[in-house]
C-alpha cells in the first residue's frame, strides 16, 4: 500500500484556472519524492492540501489507505517544514524541539516529551545544544532544530517546502549532506519543494513536474536531468 495516495487532486481558488489540476500521484512508504515547477505550478498549494492546511476541491487524498480529505491537520501525523523557520528566541534548543508536542496540551508526559527531544537531538546531532538559545547556534544548527520540531512529531511524512532557498550556497550544502543523512536514517516518507537541481540529483527517489497545476512527468533524476 503507497504512503500518500493522490488521486484526481483538484485546487480551485475562486472561479479562476485551477491551482492544481487532475493531479494522480503514488508515492511509496520511506521514498523521497522531490517536486519541482515554475514558481505559481501548484507547489504549495499541493504540499497544503496533503497537510490538510488547505481544502481540496475536488479527488482524494489517502495516507496509508485512509481517506483525509475531510481530516484536521493534526490528525494526519504529517510534519511539514517551511522555508522561514521561525524559532522562539527566548526558548532553549529543548523546549523550541518540544514546542510541537506542548501545544497538545496534556497528551505527552513529561518523560515522553523529553525521551522525544533526545532521540530528535541525537538523530540531528544537537545533543550538546540543548539548553542554549537559538541566538547562540549556528545557521546550520538552527535549521537542524527546525528539523526537530517536524522529527519529534513521529511524523507519518515529511513535508518539505523550499527548506533550503533562503541560505547561502554553503550552508545550503551542508543542510543538504544533512537532510540526506537524516533521510537514511529515519527512512521518513518525503515529499520535498525545490527549485535546486543539485537537491533534486541527490536526494530525490523520484522527481514529480508540475506545470500550471499539471503534473507533466514523474522519474527518477538520473532518467530526468540526464536525457540525451
Ligand atoms: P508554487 O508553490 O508552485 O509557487 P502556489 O501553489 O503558491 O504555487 O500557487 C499556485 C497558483 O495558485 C498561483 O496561480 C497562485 O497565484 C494561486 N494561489 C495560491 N494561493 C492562493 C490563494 N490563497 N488564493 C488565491 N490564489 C492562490
Ligand atoms: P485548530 O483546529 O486547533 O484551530 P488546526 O487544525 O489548524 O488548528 O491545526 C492544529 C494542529 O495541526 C497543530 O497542533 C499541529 O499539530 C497541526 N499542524 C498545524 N500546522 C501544521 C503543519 N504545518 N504541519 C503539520 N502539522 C500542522
Amino acid at each position: 500500500m503507497a504512503a500518500i495516495t493522490l488521486s484526481h487532486v483538484v485546487k480551485k481558488y475562486g472561479d479562476g484556472f485551477p491551482a492544481v489540476n487532475d493531479v494522480s500521484l503514488e508515492i511509496d512508504d520511506g521514498e523521497f519524492v522531490i517536486l519541482v515547477g515554475p514558481s505559481g505550478c501548484g507547489k504549495s498549494t499541493l504540499l497544503r492540501m496533503v497537510v490538510g492546511l488547505e481544502d481540496i476541491s475536488d479527488g482524494e487524498i489517502s495516507i496509508d489507505g485512509d481517506v483525509v480529505n475531510d481530516k484536521a491537520p493534526r490528525d494526519r501525523r504529517l510534519a511539514m517544514v517551511f522555508q522561514n523557520y521561525a524559532l522562539y528566541p527566548h526558548l532553549s534548543v529543548f523546549e523550541n524541539i518540544a514546542f510541537p508536542l506542548r501545544l497538545e496540551k496534556g497528551k505527552y508526559p513529561e518523560e515522553e516529551v523529553r525521551r522525544r527531544v533526545e532521540k530528535a537531538a541525537e538523530t540531528l546531532e544537537l545533543q550538546e545544544h540543548l539548553d542554549r538559545k537559538p541566538a547562540n547556534l549556528s545557521g546550520g544548527q538552527r535549521q537542524r532544530v527546525a528539523m526537530g520540531r517536524a522529527i519529534v512529531r513521529e511524523a507519518r511524512a515529511f513535508l518539505f517546502d523550499e527548506p533550503l532557498s533562503n541560505l547561502d550556497a554553503k550552508l545550503r550544502g551542508q543542510m543538504r549532506t544533512e537532510i540526506a543523512r537524516m533521510q537514511r536514517r529515519l527512512g521518513t516518507t518525503t515529499i520535498y519543494v525545490t527549485h535546486d537541481q543539485t537537491e533534486a540529483m541527490t536526494l530525490g527517489d523520484r522527481v514529480a513536474v508540475l506545470k500550471k497545476g499539471v503534473l507533466q512527468q514523474v522519474a527518477s533524476p538520473r532518467a530526468l536531468y540526464e536525457q540525451p
